[in-house]
C-alpha cells in the first residue's frame, strides 16, 4: 500500500524524520511514497507576492529533488488529502507537526477526515530543534522569560539531524503542476534545500566568526540570511545546531561567543514558537496592553502615516532605509527591524498590529510566530518584551549601528550625496534635506514623551 508524505513548511528531503516514517512504512509494504503538497486557499491568501513567488521556487527546487514526482493539488486540505488517500489507497499520511494556530485546527481537521476513512495523520517531528510546548517550568506551566528558556531548551537538547533517506520509491501521480510564481520586483534568493545549504556553508566559512558583534551592523550585511530557508524548512535547524556544535567545539574567545550567540538567536525562534503554542490568539492579541486603546492614533491621519511609513518616507534615514530594503528584497536586517517597528507603534502611535500586517504581505521570511512575537517584543506586550520604555531612537541607533551612513545610502538615493554619519540627520545639514527627501514627520523627542505618557495611563 502506498503511504504519503505530505510536505508543508518542510520543503526538504534531508533530516526530514516524517520523510523517513513515510519510507519506513512504504518499504515495509513493498510499495511507494506520494510526495504530497496541497496548495491551500487560506494561505494563499495570507501571503504577498514576494513569499508566494519564493514558495514556488522552492517547490520546483523540491519537484525536482523528487525526480520531477511532486504531486500538487488546490484546495482546502481536509477535502485533498483524504482524497488522495483514498485515490491511492493509503492508510497514513505521514507530517511534521504544525505548531502555530491555524496549521493546528488544520492538521485536526485534516485528521478527523482521514479517520473517518479509516487512515491516519501520524506526525513526526516539528520544524523546531524541540517541539514547542514540551519545555515545562519547575512549577510545570510555560516558560513567560527568555532567558530560563533558554536554559530549560539548552539542557534538554536535541536529537542528532536524522539521516537523509537513500532511494526513496516515489509515487507517480497525476499532479496540478507547481503554482506559477505571481510577478514581484523584490529581489529574491535563490530557493531550495540546496541553496538553503550552500548559502549556510557560506556563512559558517566566511561570516559565524565576528557574528556576535557585527550581527547587529546592518552596514555590514553578515548575518546569516537563514530565515528565509527556516520558513519554508529547506534546512532543519538541529541540522544548523549540530554544525554549530562542530564549529564551537575546541573554539575561545570571540569564535566561542559567536557560536553561543547564534544558538542563542535559534533559541529566540524556539521561544517565540512556544509562547503561540500556549497563547495562539497571540497573533492579534496583545499579551499585556501597554497603552490604553485611545492612545492609538486613527483616522485618515493614522492612514497617512502608516502609508508614508511603508514607503520609507518618514524622514528619518535608518527607518526610510529600512522600509526600502523591506520592499527591494523581501528581509530587512533584525537591528533595522527594530527600529522601524518601535517608529511605528512609539513614534506613529499606530497598533503593532497594522505594522505586523505590512510586513506579513512582503518579508520573504514572513512567519506568524516570529513576525508577530517580534512585533510584541518591540511593542512592549509580548511575554517577556522589551520595557515599553525602551524607545528606540532612530538617530542614534543609526550613528551606533550604521556608523558611516553606508546602510542608508545603499538604500536611500536621495541621500547618496550626503558624507559620513550626516546622512542620519538631513535636517541638520546647511541646506536641509537634499531635494526629493521629506522633512522629519514627527518630532522623535516630542512623540517619545507622548507614549511615555500613555504608557502611565495603561490598563493595569
Ligand atoms: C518586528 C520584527 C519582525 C520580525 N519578523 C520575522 C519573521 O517574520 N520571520 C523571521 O524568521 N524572523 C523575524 N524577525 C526576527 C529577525 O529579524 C529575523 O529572523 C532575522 O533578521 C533574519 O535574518 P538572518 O537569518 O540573517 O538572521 P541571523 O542574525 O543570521 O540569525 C540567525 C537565525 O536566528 C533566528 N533569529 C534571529 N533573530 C531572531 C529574533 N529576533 N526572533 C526570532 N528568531 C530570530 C532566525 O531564524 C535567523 O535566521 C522579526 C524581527 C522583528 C524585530
Amino acid at each position: 500500500m502506498p503511504t504519503i508524505c505530505w510536505f508543508r513548511r518542510d520543503l526538504r528531503l534531508g533530516d526530514h524524520p516524517a520523510l523517513l516514517a513515510a519510507v519506513a512504512q512504504a518499504r515495509a509494504d513493498d510499495d511507494e511514497v506520494v510526495a504530497l503538497y496541497v496548495v491551500d486557499p487560506v494561505l494563499q491568501h495570507s501571503a504577498g507576492a514576494p513569499r508566494l513567488a519564493y514558495l514556488a521556487a522552492s517547490l520546483r527546487a523540491l519537484d525536482e529533488a523528487t525526480g520531477g514526482r511532486l504531486v500538487v493539488r488546490h484546495g482546502r486540505a481536509d477535502h485533498v488529502v483524504p482524497e488522495a488517500a483514498r485515490e491511492v489507497g493509503a492508510t497514513s499520511v505521514h507530517v511534521s507537526a504544525a505548531t502555530e494556530p491555524y496549521g493546528r485546527r488544520r492538521d485536526d481537521a485534516v485528521a478527523a477526515a482521514l479517520a473517518a476513512g479509516g487512515a491516519a495523520l501520524v506526525r513526526t517531528g516539528s520544524p523546531y530543534a524541540v517541539a514547542p510546548g514540551r519545555l515545562r517550568t519547575g512549577q510545570d506551566g510555560p516558560y513567560q522569560v527568555f532567558t530560563p528558556f533558554r536554559r530549560a531548551w539548552l539542557d534538554h537538547g536535541w536529537h542528532a539531524p536524522a539521516p537523509r533517506p537513500g532511494s526513496v520509491p516515489w509515487a507517480t501521480l497525476p499532479s496540478d503542476g507547481v503554482p506559477d510564481a505571481p510577478p514581484t520586483d523584490v529581489r529574491l534568493p535563490d530557493a531550495g534545500e540546496h541553496a538553503a545549504h550552500a548559502r549556510w556553508r557560506a556563512f559558517l566559512r566566511d561570516d559565524l566568526d565576528g557574528y556576535d558583534v557585527d550581527r547587529d551592523r546592518p552596514d555590514l550585511d553578515v548575518t546569516s540570511r537563514m530565515s528565509v530557508h527556516l520558513k519554508h524548512g529547506e534546512i532543519h535547524p538541529r541540522t544548523m545546531l549540530a554544525d554549530l556544535a562542530a564549529a564551537g567545539t575546541g573554539a575561545t574567545g570571540r569564535a566561542a561567543e559567536s557560536v553561543a550567540t547564534y544558538r542563542s538567536e535559534l533559541a529566540w525562534r524556539e521561544f517565540h514558537a512556544d509562547v503561540l503554542w500556549h497563547s495562539p490568539d497571540a497573533t492579534r492579541r496583545s499579551l499585556r496592553p501597554a497603552v490604553p486603546d485611545d492612545a492609538w492614533a486613527t483616522g485618515a491621519g493614522a492612514d497617512d502615516a502608516l502609508t508614508a511609513w511603508t514607503e520609507g518616507r518618514t524622514g528619518y534615514p535608518l527607518v526610510d532605509a529600512g522600509m526600502r530594503q523591506l520592499r527591494a528584497e523581501g528581509w530587512m536586517h533584525n537591528r533595522v527591524r527594530m527600529v522601524v517597528a518601535s517608529f511605528l507603534v512609539k513614534d506613529l502611535h499606530i497598533p503593532w498590529q497594522r505594522g505586523a500586517d505590512h510586513f506579513m504581505a512582503w518579508l520573504v521570511d514572513g512567519d506568524v510566530p516570529q513576525n508577530q512575537l517580534n512585533w510584541q517584543w518591540v511593542a512592549g506586550t509580548g511575554r517577556d518584551a522589551a520595557p515599553y520604555f525602551r524607545i528606540f531612537n532612530p538617530v542614534t541607533q543609526g550613528r551606533r549601528f550604521d556608523p558611516d551612513g553606508a546602510y542608508v545610502r545603499r538604500w536611500v538615493p536621495e541621500l547618496r550625496g550626503v558624507p559620513g554619519a550626516a546622512v542620519h540627520e538631513p535636517w541638520r545639514l546647511p541646506d536641509g534635506p537634499p531635494p526629493g527627501y521629506p522633512d522629519p514627520m514627527v518630532d522623535h523627542a516630542h512623540e517619545r514623551e507622548v507614549a511615555l505618557a500613555d504608557h502611565a495611563r495603561r490598563p493595569t
